[in-house]
């Protein structure tokens, strides 16, 4: 779809055109796949600073649609591209060693996660509240690594890992984003009253 915007006054701004290049109509043969997208769209309205140009994130968001539109496993590819969306704006957890000390895990090892402290946590650095299997561990390094993706769905336990973890880490940034803006407008605040 292509949409041509003009800047209007404030946020707002004014649809001038918009045009259907492409459409996936697939995705509406499942309630999955429709509420996958429904998400991903919600994600990435809620990352993205306003007005500013993202090429990467959107198409990684035209891949995904299609890959749903193609039947991909709907929570895995929404849980991919919860992931590239990260990567992509600089907000990749840690996942090869320890964010406090640098200890790398040993293979075949499960690590602990913290979002707040920004990617895995040993045991000696205080440890975390999830828990991350070697393969969830290896899974989401791939992940962030490529543009592929999943189209075969992924073993329970490693979903539902990622899930949590990604979950803990939009938490995270949800608290961490509202407490800026808070404090963007109490220093305008300020301005305006000193
Ligand atoms: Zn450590």
């Amino acid at each position: 779809m292509h949409a041509q915007l003009r800047p209007g006054r404030g946020e707002l701004a004014h649809l001038d055109r918009v045009s259907v290049d492409r459409s996936f109509h697939g995705i509406l043969r499942s309630l999955d796949a429709i509420g996958a997208a429904g998400a991903a769209l919600a994600l990435i309205r809620e990352r993205l600073p306003e007005q500013e140009r993202e090429t990467a994130v959107f198409d990684a968001a035209v891949r995904f649609l299609e890959a749903l539109d193609e039947d991909a496993p709907a929570e895995e590819a929404l849980l991919s591209l919860q992931v590239r969306v990260l990567t992509m704006l600089g907000f990749a957890p840690t996942l090869d060693r320890c964010v406090g000390c640098g200890k790398v895990p040993s293979p075949g090892k499960a690590a602990s996660f913290d979002a707040p402290r920004g990617g895995i946590v040993c045991r000696a650095c205080g440890g975390g509240r999830l828990v991350l299997s070697a393969r969830a561990l290896r899974r989401w390094m791939m992940l962030q690594s490529t543009t592929e993706l999943p189209k075969e769905p992924w073993p329970e336990l490693e979903r539902q890992q990622i899930h949590d973890a990604l979950d803990q880490l939009d938490a995270y940034h949800a608290t961490v984003s509202v407490r800026e803006r808070t404090a963007a407008a109490s220093g305008r605040w300020e301005s305006r009253t000193s």
